[in-house]
């Protein structure tokens, strides 16, 4: 990139890249620190069932509680842990205390399953297999109680290793959720060619429905061709009422955002007296 700018040739770090630079080590260094100060934290956001307007899963987001207090949103340092491979180990936590939070949700005789966001770059790390059996052995979760969520990328890249990879997680009973589908490259081809059994509509398409008529177009063929290849829907961002009557008229399956609830902490999820739940509830009756 550097080369096609035609002025800065001879000078390979720019004022600004050099700035950058010194911020993404900065912040590679905070990442090293926070894993073993234990600032990395999970919230927990509840996915609708639309048909009986109860809470069928939850997905686990990670946020960091800087040592002045401030929360930092994934968007900010996700990206910085992939570049640095940090995000096997913090996903290696993510998925720990994911498990740890089912077990209790489980203990405390919720009937529910846990999405959880795996990094394209956590699938090039040794291991992971083992990693995520120890896990579900160690609070004695089921494996088809989880979600993986993967994105697109991860289909494209390194075809082949990958698709044994994503087989053998299927296999031992993991849910595939594809994330933020639609926004990649998509081929419908790979549908049929990995063992997904969700996408997940990204919230982009679901803006400004029912007005914006290309969003309206886009969400019905999705629903329509997930339904043709029986794969089950999930719609994310999902703010409006209008969104959610749109998406029970086409028998979308589950719906997730601020409507229903934002992400919150493990203490605040209350999936049997939930206060959106009995209203959703009256809507759809
Ligand atoms: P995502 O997996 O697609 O997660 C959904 C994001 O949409 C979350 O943002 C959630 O808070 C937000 N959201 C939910 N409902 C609504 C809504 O109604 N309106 C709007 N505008 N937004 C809504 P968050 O928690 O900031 O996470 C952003 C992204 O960071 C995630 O997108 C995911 O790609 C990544 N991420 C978050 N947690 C993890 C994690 O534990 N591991 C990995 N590898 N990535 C993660
Ligand atoms: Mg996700
Ligand atoms: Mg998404
Ligand atoms: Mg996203």
């Amino acid at each position: 990139q550097a080369k096609k700018s035609g002025k800065n040739k001879s000078c390979f770090f720019s004022p600004e890249m050099n700035l950058q630079l010194r911020q993404a080590l900065e912040l590679e260094a905070d990442i090293r620190a926070a894993l073993t100060k234990a600032e990395f934290f999970l919230v927990y956001q509840p996915i609708i069932d639309l048909a009986s307007g109860n809470i069928a899963s939850v997905e686990a987001l990670v946020r960091w509680r800087r040592s002045d207090g401030h929360i930092m949103a994934p968007d900010l340092f996700i990206a910085t842990a992939e570049q640095t491979g940090l995000i096997v180990q913090l996903g290696e936590y993510i998925f720990k205390e994911s498990c740890a939070q089912l077990r209790r949700l489980r203990d405390s005789g919720h009937e529910i399953t846990m999405s959880i966001n795996i990094s394209p770059v956590q699938f090039q790390a040794e291991g992971i297999v083992e990693r995520f059996t120890e896990f579900l052995h160690e609070f004695s979760v089921q494996a088809h109680w989880i979600q993986l969520e993967i994105t697109e990328a991860l289909l494209l890249d390194d075809y082949s290793e990958n698709i044994e990879l994503i087989q053998t997680l299927s296999d031992m009973g993991f849910k595939i959720a594809i994330d933020d589908f639609g926004t990649g490259y998509s081929s419908l081809s790979y549908l049929r060619k990995f063992p997904v059994d969700v996408v997940k509509i990204d919230k982009t398409f679901i803006e400004g429905i029912p007005v914006n008529i290309e969003n309206v177009a886009l969400v019905k063929a999705i629903i329509a061709m997930a339904k043709s290849l029986q794969l089950s829907v999930i719609a994310e961002g999902v703010e409006a009422e209008a969104h959610h009557d749109f998406l029970c008229d086409l028998q979308c399956n589950r719906a997730q955002g601020y409507l229903y609830s934002r992400p919150v902490d493990a203490c605040d999820l209350n999936l049997s007296q939930y206060p959106v739940r009995a209203a959703i509830k009256q809507q759809i009756s």
